[in-house]
């Protein structure tokens, strides 16, 4: 079956004209870096989410890492967050000097557990770190009670989740900050990108300065026909910033997001439909009152109901020529936080169940419906 057929890239961002025409007019306009297309792109998220105050920086990882500075925490303060996460969520939170606790996730909807984090909860607990995962909303209710009770900051991580809702109120709308990413496989995407929206303005220009090596606000205009502005630096900041070049891209990818959505909706229900039969978990369905985001399609490979490992579907599946994901192995598998935790997957047992079983198929808006035909067949010819 190999040979003839290009390798269908897991992830692959869907790139078209409007986004590569204002790519080539931001390179011949002679402004790269951050400027007016950044400014725009802004705009346009905060329009997106019917928010206020949202600030451009060059990573989701970043987007985390400034608003855990910003929210302004003591060292060796406790951040709660899933073990069921990219390693930045919880990488961010040891970067801002905090320590992470894990809280295990519900095994059916795949997010975090209140009340596996109640328990978690210590005098030395600031903050839950929730990560709507696969673009399926946590639960908010829950997660914003406990804050409240213990007067805990909620800071969202929202890197699968832009077109996200729950109980009708938008997904990065619940937490202090929330954080987006616009990595390469991601639902709206400039390559590398992220995104922060702060409940207080204030913690928005905090984030600006700190995303601009802690130079004084509007630093970035200083070589605009205004003139040249002198600018101050008043935080030992970082090099954060997102580039005109990456936004170009952005604010056209934006303005498809829901166009994508329901292309990836539909790609959704197809292997819904084609895989009901087989001996597989099939994503949890979307909680009633709720809007998911369709980020990931993941099914859960048993191997004694399957047949087959994980890992060897996996293997049939690339050999098949369609590239899939893990997301993700469960955080405690990786040596570094066994090493300076002490963590071992076992104590999250949920997360460590569905990292070792969870594969997630294609599910870009790229893809055309005989790719998605020739996924269906590839799973069924090696579960079959
Ligand atoms: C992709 C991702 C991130 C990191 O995003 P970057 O923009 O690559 O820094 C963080 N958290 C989750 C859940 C992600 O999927």
């Amino acid at each position: 079956m190999s040979g003839e057929r290009p390798f269908l890239i897991f992830g692959a961002p869907q790139i078209e004209d409007a986004e590569i025409a204002e790519v080539v007019a931001s390179m011949k306009s002679g402004w790269l870096g951050t400027g007016p297309k950044v400014a725009r792109f802004e705009r346009d998220f905060a329009a997106y989410k019917g928010v206020e105050h949202v600030a451009a920086v060059n990573s989701c990882t970043a987007a985390l890492h400034l608003s855990m500075l910003a929210a302004g925490f003591s060292p060796g303060d406790e951040v709660i967050t899933t073990p069921l996460t990219f390693c930045a969520s919880v990488n961010a939170i040891i970067h801002a000097d905090l320590r992470p606790v894990m809280a295990d996730v519900d095994p059916e909807t795949m997010n975090i557990d209140p009340a596996r984090v109640e328990a978690a909860i210590t005098p030395r607990t600031r903050a839950i770190l929730p990560v709507h995962f696969a673009g399926r909303p946590c639960d908010m209710d829950a997660l914003r009670e406990i804050a409240e009770r213990h007067d805990l900051r909620i800071i969202e991580d929202c890197a699968h989740a832009i077109e996200t809702q729950y109980h009708g109120e938008q997904a990065g709308t619940f937490g202090d900050f929330s954080c987006f990413s616009f990595y390469a496989t991601k639902n709206v995407s400039t390559g590398e990108g992220g995104m922060v929206i702060a409940r207080r303005e204030e913690d928005i220009a905090r984030i600006k300065m700190l995303a601009l090596h802690g130079m004084s606000r509007d630093a970035w205009k200083r070589f605009s026909d205004e003139g040249y502005k002198h600018y101050q630096v008043v935080e030992c900041g970082f090099k954060y910033n997102m580039m005109d070049l990456q936004a170009a891209i952005g604010i056209h990818q934006l303005d498809r997001v829901e166009q994508s959505w329901l292309r990836r909706g539909e790609i959704w229900r197809r292997y819904n439909d084609a895989f009901a039969d087989l001996p597989l978990t099939l994503p949890p369905p979307p909680e009633a009152n709720t809007r998911h985001a369709y980020h990931l399609y993941t099914v859960l490979v048993d191997e004694d109901r399957a047949g087959i490992s994980r890992d060897a579907f996996l293997n049939a599946m690339t050999a098949h020529r369609v590239g899939v994901g893990v997301h993700y192995m469960s955080v405690p598998e990786h040596p570094y936080y066994q090493q300076a935790y002490g963590w071992q997957p076992e104590d999250y047992p949920h997360a460590m169940r569905i990292g070792r079983q969870t594969v997630s198929l294609p599910l870009s808006p790229k893809l055309s419906d005989d790719d998605v035909a020739f996924v269906i067949a590839s799973v069924r010819d090696v579960i079959g």
